[in-house]
C-alpha cells in the first residue's frame, strides 16, 4: 500500500482553491466533487478533508466513522442528483488502478431519465 503523502493532492489542491474544481456538497469533515473524467451519466467523488488515508483500508482501521460518514454523504450527493440508487467504489492500491493516493469513493449513477423512469 501506498503512504500518505506530505504533498497536497490534486484534491488538497481543489479544496485549497489552488486548482478549478466545483464543490457540490460539503460537511464539517468531507467535500463532494464531479469527476472530472465521468464514467456514469452520475459520477461523483466524495473526499475526506483531511488527506491523512492514503485509501479506504487506511480509512476503516483509523476511523470507521469518517467512514461511515462518507457513505451517508454518497446517500445524499445522489439523491441531490436525482438518483436514489448507485454504486459506490474505492479503487484501492495502484494494481486496481488507483491514481490519488488521497482516499475517495467514487458514486455511479444513472438518472431516472436513463432507466427510463422518467
Ligand atoms: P482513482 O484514484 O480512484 O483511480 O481515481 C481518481 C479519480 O479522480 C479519477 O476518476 C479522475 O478522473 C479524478 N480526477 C483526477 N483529477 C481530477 C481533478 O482535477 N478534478 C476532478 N474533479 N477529478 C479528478
Amino acid at each position: 500500500a501506498e503512504h500518505a503523502s506530505t504533498e497536497p493532492s490534486v484534491f488538497t489542491r481543489i479544496l485549497r482553491g489552488e486548482i478549478p474544481g466545483e464543490v457540490l456538497l460539503s460537511t464539517e469533515d468531507v467535500f463532494v466533487l464531479r469527476d472530472i473524467n465521468p464514467q456514469a451519466p452520475i459520477h461523483l467523488l466524495v473526499i475526506p478533508k483531511t488527506q491523512a488515508y492514503p485509501d479506504v483500508v487506511a480509512l476503516a482501521a483509523d476511523d470507521p466513522k469518517l467512514l461511515a460518514h462518507m457513505v451517508e454523504v454518497a446517500r445524499l450527493a445522489a439523491a441531490q442528483q436525482g438518483a436514489t440508487d448507485f454504486r459506490l467504489i474505492f479503487n484501492t492500491g495502484a494494481g486496481a488502478g488507483q491514481t490519488v493516493f488521497h482516499v475517495h469513493a467514487h458514486v455511479l449513477a444513472s438518472t431516472a431519465y436513463d432507466l427510463g423512469e422518467g
